[in-house]
């Protein structure tokens, strides 16, 4: 792994509280993305938040582009969310039996996401797509399911292949821990290949279960589907009867209020959500037809529970988060921004004479090291590494603090303003012109 030619620029209350966490914690981090182990060096440690900025330890402050890796669309702490936290843990933080809250969640997602009748809330994005990976099953009785390299649907044993993400950034694409039996089930292809899919259907059509998808990744630094790709896994299923899933934890009321289905006009059988309808509490979920996901327990006997799930505290940020968002759409700024920014870096880094490609869809986006266009996990492979980890360094010492690996997407909150963006393109030309 290529280490970084620049000083880390992080302050010495972050670094000591790194290490403290170190001796407590395994890599210091409860998530291994958190880690900064893709361009070296410690961590921000951060004490609060609010709306575009994060602030760490050290009482500096930092134009935020990750949003908690895709949650934070309204910007940190905006007040009617805290609010409507604050009110429902006055009323008890979990219950273990039904509330009208989840109700009204409920309705949201489904008149939010075309592919979605019913849905069940869980705690987070691994649990929505082991739990419809489980399902698909179910309902088709096969035990074949297909993905894509370089798409991370969470850490579930079966979809731990050639995963995305912080596998990818990690070089540990198979976990030890994760068994041959755990996925020899699963078949991988590569993303925006028509042909390989078709192959696999016409050979294996009959045996698969499920083919899950992100439709547009995020896991692999921003890739996009081509048309014909997603209408190619819409067709090829419905013909084999299996069932198509699209992971939308990341694109879900992101990419357009009702997801990447909506923007691409392909409707899957199942989705999976998590991030923004969470509003930035521990919430996900996963629905589809009424047909598939009445088979689940108790309404059928597919089995799938959770003593938190549908967290009343969890919900009220979700559902106040998704209300938010329809009465006030912040969509067409975000996409307006997007291209600012897109555009902006793509020139900054014209400028600087260095290879790249920017690739963006609405408010996610990955300046791509890299001389031709990513269309699959092969295509990311090949981007410069220690290029992006100067990147990165030197927008931290700039204080803005982008996703800490070449194979994420950054996102920007509807609290960024056009001033905020411009201000990163001068950053990144700075930075970009500096590169060796
Ligand atoms: N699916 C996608 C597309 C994701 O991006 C992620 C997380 O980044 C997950 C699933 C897993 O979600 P969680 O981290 O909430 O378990």
């Amino acid at each position: 792994k290529s280490t970084p030619n620049v000083q880390p620029a992080i302050g010495p209350k972050s670094v000591a509280a790194f290490e403290r966490a170190c001796s407590l914690m395994p890599g210091g981090v409860n998530s291994p993305a958190r880690a900064f182990g893709a361009v070296g060096g410690s961590p921000l440690f951060i004490e609060r938040a609010a709306g575009p900025h994060l602030f760490d330890l050290d009482g500096r402050r930092y134009l935020d582009y990750i949003g908690s890796w895709g949650p934070m669309i309204l910007g940190h702490a905006h007040p009617e969310v805290v609010e409507a936290i604050v009110a429902a843990t006055r009323r008890g933080t979990s219950y273990g039996a039904p509330t009208e809250a989840e109700s009204g969640l409920a309705e949201q997602i489904i008149e939010a996401v075309p592919s979605i009748e019913r849905v069940r809330l869980v705690n987070s994005g691994t649990e929505a797509t082991m739990s419809a990976i489980r399902v698909a099953r179910g309902v088709t009785g096969r035990e074949k399911i297909i993905k894509f390299a370089g798409n991370y649907h969470g850490h579930v044993d079966s979809l731990l292949v050639a995963a995305g993400s912080s596998a990818a950034t990690l070089g540990v694409p198979d976990s030890p821990g994760v068994t041959d039996g755990a996925t020899r089930d699963t078949i991988l292809l590569s993303y925006n290949d028509v042909q390989g899919l078709t192959e696999t259907f016409q050979q294996h059509g009959q045996n698969i279960a499920a083919l899950i998808l992100e439709p547009v990744v995020g896991n692999m630094g921003c890739v996009i589907p081509t048309q014909d790709f997603l209408a190619a896994a819409r067709s090829l299923t419905e013909t084999a009867g299996t069932v198509l899933i699209f992971d939308e934890v990341m694109t879900g009321f992101r990419v357009a209020y009702g997801g990447a289905q909506q923007r691409f006009g392909i409707t899957p059988d199942m989705t999976t959500l998590g991030k923004i309808v969470g509003g930035g509490m521990p919430l996900g979920a996963y629905g589809g037809r009424a047909s598939i996901m009445d088979q689940v327990l108790p309404a059928g006997k597919i089995f799938q529970a959770g003593t938190l799930s549908g967290n009343p505290v969890a919900v009220a940020a979700g559902s106040t988060t998704l209300r938010l968002l329809k009465q006030n759409p912040p969509y067409e700024q975000l996409e307006r921004l997007g291209n600012r920014l897109a555009e902006g870096l793509g020139k900054a880094a014209s400028d600087a004479g260095i290879e790249h490609q920017v690739q963006q869809v609405g408010s996610m986006m990955t300046l791509f090291f890299n001389k031709h266009p990513i269309n699959n996990w092969d295509d990311a492979d090949r981007s410069d590494r220690a290029k992006f980890a100067q990147y990165f360094w030197g927008m931290i010492e700039r204080g803005i603090y982008m996703p800490c690996s070449q194979f994420e997407a950054l996102f920007f909150s509807q609290t960024h303003t056009e001033a905020m963006i411009d201000q990163t393109i001068i950053a990144a030309s700075e930075v970009l012109a500096a590169i060796e």
